[in-house]
């Protein structure tokens, strides 16, 4: 039986698309073996990189000056990875950090070892707005109080903040590039590449599986990492050798391009964002309206894709989860560093699961509440 996997990633992934992994698992279009086991130099191979390309070129009207990369070391990776390739782009060895929860925090500390790095904005402390007092992290730094240096490599952004539940698409156009980790809320909305100069994601949420990241650059910002990068990791090299300078994880790319052929059956990013805004407002309009559940995030910031909320009695979380395991509800319990519950709500989750996540928990306040 398949449940309703609400996950943070890897996350629930549309049952057709697992289905036709399978039925190709031995035999690949007739070719007697499965991906897995391809040269990824052969010609089938490299059609399947070349569509999987092309179609997530198409999905996200990425510009033809922007190169399309599949780069190894997940998200995280590129923590390191980004300030190695760019921080000397103009001589300066400085980038801007934009503070909006655990992820940017992370992204800030690992380049900390790379340059001189500081903080362009920060949602770390409370904010009175609307009469009340947003707690950290609850809330986004809006872009007209950032203070970035016209001198710095680039400015950093996380466009989604996977644990807090905090989501902030609208990048303004700034003289320094902005580098975006798109991780948990790529594909479920436009991105406006006139603004953002660099985008990555791991693709273990709205990508398939684990095991790359995917990464749109401006081809003016490649061949310029540092000598100390790994040259497997030069995202110069990497685009030279169209993702392929070394093995890559063949599978990983194999699945996400069969995502993104799901994308396009689904009337693409367009169709995605509107499902999206849907089922999030649903979630969002229920927990609104409750005594028994909260949701603590400013109204402006909130995610679409990752909903964290709190049982107002938290001794009742334990039989929360239990019971919504055995519902077919699965893998709700919030972040460790927040507490409560979060159902991630990526594209592959339909309404009907968010639905059914919402008469559960209209049950159980009605038997605990
Ligand atoms: N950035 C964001 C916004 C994430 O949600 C995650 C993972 O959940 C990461 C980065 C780290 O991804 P990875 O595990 O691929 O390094």
């Amino acid at each position: 039986m398949r449940v309703w996997n609400f996950s943070a990633g890897p996350s629930m992934l549309p049952l057709e698309v697992l289905e036709q992994a399978a039925a190709e698992m031995t035999d690949w279009h007739g070719t007697g073996m499965s991906i897995m086991e391809m040269s990824h130099r052969s010609k089938d191979y490299m059609g399947v990189r070349d569509e999987a390309e092309a179609d997530l070129r198409a999905l996200l009207s990425v510009p033809d000056d922007f190169a399309v990369l599949f780069v190894q070391g997940g998200a995280q990776g590129q923590n390191g990875l980004l300030p190695l390739n760019l921080i000397q782009r103009n001589g300066s060895g400085k980038a801007d950090y934009v503070l909006s929860g655990s992820w940017s925090v992370k992204s800030c500390e690992e380049a900390q070892r790379y340059g001189d790095i500081r903080v362009a904005g920060t949602s770390g402390q409370s904010w009175q707005d609307q009469g009340k007092e947003w707690a950290p992290w609850t809330w986004f730094p809006e872009p007209s109080q950032w203070d970035v240096r016209p001198d710095a490599a680039y400015l950093h952004v996380c466009t989604n903040e996977t644990i807090g539940g905090v989501e902030f698409n609208d990048i303004p156009k700034l003289d320094v590039p902005v580098v975006a980790d798109v991780s948990s809320n790529i594909l479920s909305c436009p991105i406006d590449f006139s603004r953002v100069s660099v985008a990555y994601a791991g693709a273990q949420k709205n990508a398939g599986m684990s095991g790359i990241a995917l990464m749109m650059i401006r081809r003016d910002l490649l061949g310029h990492a540092m000598d100390l990068c790994p040259s497997a990791f030069n995202y110069a090299n990497i685009e030279k050798q169209q993702s392929m300078f070394n093995t890559p994880p063949t599978y990983s790319i194999y699945m996400a391009g069969l995502m993104f052929k799901w994308l396009e059956r689904q009337g693409g990013v367009a169709a995605m964002q509107a499902r999206n805004a849907a089922k999030s407002e649903a979630l969002y309009g229920f927990l609104d309206a409750s005594e028994f559940y909260t949701n603590t995030v400013h109204p402006a910031y909130r995610s679409r894709m990752n909903v964290p909320f709190l049982l107002r009695d938290q001794s009742l979380d334990a039989l929360f989860l239990e019971q919504a395991t055995a519902a077919g509800l699965t893998s709700l319990k919030g972040h460790k560093s927040v507490g409560g519950m979060r159902a991630s709500i990526y594209n592959a989750m339909p309404l009907e699961g968010v639905q059914a996540l919402i008469d559960f928990m209209t049950d159980f306040e009605r038997r605990n509440g």
